[in-house]
């Protein structure tokens, strides 16, 4: 896309944040149930499709405006400061990663069944891979939910948690084991499943702390529900492959739109230093709010850069496995430091719904968990470097 047409999906997204999605997002203290779940979903996105800013990362094909991951970068950010902010362009997770899968992956009559209507905004879908213990967590190779060879297609039996976006999703991608057995690595298979499948259900709804994504993180119960040959996504036991084309990409998004909402916080807390006075002078111009300002601007501006480079590697074409790993690890850590020291500089405030940055703080702390721990990441970087020094 040319910079100067960029610049206008950026300042019309920045509209539809300004004028929709913030204001609704401070009046529910960022929790999109009690501002209307789906009815919320539905004015958000209508906002941006007047806009014409819809699903910036959608093809073409379905009217979505094709932006590659660097063109991504500012507009997902800008679209991060608010915590509606990504529902309303549709590039919230995991709608967002799953089209980018779809995109890649999907063939034939897959294309016009699950991904225009996910383009479009028309549904919502859920990612559906993680299992309760002793199945697949931070270890993908523990998968244990089962897919059986049958006549015309497979059944899948077993229990997923923690699937964003189950509750009201239209569709499920969800991943089996059709080879091997549970410790193996390798014989998974992403399945597309409707939900309204029999013999799948969401049994309940995981409470956790966040509060910002539709559809909750629920626990999802598949017992012989079948699936077709022709709803195979990608090859059969080539899973763990093709989940790598949507995992490398998604955590650079979620990099991006968590930016956006650190910038808000560091926003906001430099607003309030600036006008609040103590011990004869500005909260700003005392060393240690001073340090935490200018902490805060380090944090911010070096996750910016590490996923630009990871992101300039991803669309060279590069699985990019190093620099997506740097980049998710430093950012997660680096833009929970950024909320947390601007709930500090707040005080009292900082805590309470008056002000934006505690409601950042509460939805960002989960990034170090999801798309893989710190630790994994570290202990995978690791591994790879100790690798190459070896060889
Ligand atoms: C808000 C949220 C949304 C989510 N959405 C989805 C979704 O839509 N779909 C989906 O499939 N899953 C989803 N998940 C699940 C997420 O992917 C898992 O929580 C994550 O992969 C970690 O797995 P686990 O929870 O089983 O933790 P475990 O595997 O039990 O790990 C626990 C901890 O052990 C440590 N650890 C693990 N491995 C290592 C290691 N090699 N070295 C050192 N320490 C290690 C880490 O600190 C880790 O946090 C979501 C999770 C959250 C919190």
């Amino acid at each position: 896309m040319e910079r100067t047409e960029l610049d206008d999906v950026l300042a019309r997204t920045k509209k539809v944040i300004d004028d929709v999605a913030l204001p609704l997002d401070d009046q529910h203290d960022g929790d999109i149930e009690a501002a209307g779940g789906e009815q919320a979903r539905q004015l958000l996105q209508d906002a941006a499709r007047q806009s014409g800013v819809l699903s910036p990362h959608g093809p073409t094909e379905f009217g979505g405006l094709g932006l590659n991951m660097v063109e991504r970068a500012p507009v997902f950010e800008a679209a991060g400061y608010s915590l509606f902010g990504p529902l309303a362009l549709n590039i919230a997770a995991p709608d967002e990663g799953n089209v980018h899968l779809l995109d890649h992956v999907a063939v034939g009559s897959q294309r016009e069944r699950f991904l225009r209507p996910l383009v479009t905004g028309a549904v919502r879908s859920a990612f559906s891979m993680t299992e309760p213990s002793p199945g697949a967590g931070s270890d993908p190779a523990a998968l244990a939910t089962r897919a059986t060879k049958v006549d015309g297609g497979w059944v899948v039996s077993g229990r997923k948690w923690f699937i964003t976006g189950a509750d009201g999703a239209d569709f499920f991608i969800t991943m089996a084991r059709t080879s091997g057995e549970p410790g193996v690595a390798g014989g998974a298979t992403l399945f597309l499943m409707p939900a309204s499948t029999e013999g799948i259900e969401v049994t309940r709804h995981i409470h956790t702390q966040d509060r910002a994504m539709i559809g909750g993180h629920c626990e999802v119960v598949y017992t012989d529900a079948f699936v077709s040959d022709d709803d195979v996504l990608g090859g059969v036991d080539e899973g763990f492959a093709y989940a790598q084309v949507r995992l490398g990409p998604a955590r650079m998004t979620h990099v991006m739109r968590w930016l956006g909402a650190a910038q808000r916080a560091q926003d906001a807390a430099v607003n309030h230093v600036a006008g609040r006075e103590a011990f004869g002078t500005r909260l700003a111009d005392l060393g240690m709010i001073q340090q935490m300002i200018a902490d805060n601007e380090i944090d911010l501006a070096a996750t910016r850069a590490l996923l630009m480079e990871a992101c300039r590697a991803l669309d060279a074409g590069d699985r990019a496995a190093r620099e997506t790993s740097i980049a998710k690890t430093f950012a997660a850590e680096a833009l929970h430091r950024v909320a947390d020291r601007a709930v500090q500089m707040c005080g009292g405030l900082g805590i309470s719904t008056e002000l934006p940055v505690a409601k950042i703080a509460r939805e960002i702390r989960p990034f170090r968990i999801y798309d893989g721990p710190s630790e994994v990441h570290r202990w995978a970087l690791a591994r790879r470097t100790v690798k190459a020094a070896t060889r």
